[in-house]
């Protein structure tokens, strides 16, 4: 069976050639997929408005030895929410390139995809910044990397105090003697980490209903952020351009760009 049927979302485009580009598929049922949708951006291709990232489909794939292409695309879903604003665009970017780094190939990868579909739906319409923490712990505890955080990773003792600390490197929270046995870890609250346990499962019909502190975000991505780069080993890119446009929003000098 050379061709091949699956439900999928777009993580990754790039044009190729004159009209065509190759994409990266997180499927349900076929992990990453790499495949060439030709002719896609000629101007009168009814794959034109379909082939771009996050979009939400169902595919039909023939499969080739290096690259699968794209025979047929019914959209599903555009997700025009995030692709009308700056801020949903760029977290959405972050999730898509972390999807990217977990997806395998050839392996059925269903909680994985379906974890993608719900978060971007939430993108669209609540806190772009919550629902990446949320998905960041999520993503961690469906692959099985969910941090220890029950008490101190090192010496075992309960965490208790207002300064504790993550390491990355041995996967948990450190109580504040043991905070300096890594010198890499990130000092944190212990809220902070107590609201990393809560994310990783809450109801997420009910995000809205969380309260979280700006500090406590900000600490969670950091933490999360560096968990994850060690995981894919390789630094999210992504990340980099979030912080820019905070940045820039913050100085309130956004019509520059
Ligand atoms: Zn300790």
């Amino acid at each position: 069976m050379k061709d091949y049927q699956t439900e999928g979302i777009i993580i990754r485009v790039r044009d190729y050639g004159e009209a065509d580009r190759i994409v990266t598929i997180l499927t349900s049922g076929y992990g990453k997929v790499q495949a060439i949708a030709k002719g896609c951006r000629k101007p009168k291709s009814r794959k034109r408005g379909l082939i771009q990232l996050f979009t939400h489909a169902d595919f039909v794939l023939y499969r080739g030895r290096n690259l699968d292409t794209i025979t047929q695309c019914e959209g599903k879903e555009s997700f025009a929410g995030i692709r009308g604003d700056l801020d949903r665009m760029a977290y959405a970017a972050y999730l898509a390139e972390v999807l990217d780094g977990f997806a395998v190939s050839g392996e059925i990868q269903e909680d994985l995809f379906y974890l993608a579909l719900v978060c971007l739906h939430l993108l669209t319409v609540e806190d772009p910044e919550l629902v990446t923490r949320v998905f960041e712990v999520r993503i961690m505890r469906l692959l099985g990397y969910m941090p220890h955080l029950d008490d101190c990773v090192h010496c075992g003792s309960s965490l208790k105090g207002s300064q504790v600390a993550f390491s990355s490197s041995m996967g948990g929270g450190l109580c504040g003697i043991c905070s300096s046995t890594d010198p890499e870890a990130a000092v944190c609250t212990l809220g902070t980490l107590n609201m990393l346990k809560q994310l990783s499962r809450w109801d997420l019909k009910r995000l809205r209903v969380l309260r979280l502190t700006a500090k406590m975000k900000r600490e969670i991505g950091e933490i999360m952020q560096q968990y994850i780069s060690q995981r894919i080993e390789k630094r999210i890119r992504s990340a980099d351009f979030i912080q820019s446009l905070a940045s820039v929003q913050n100085k309130g000098e956004f019509g520059e760009y």
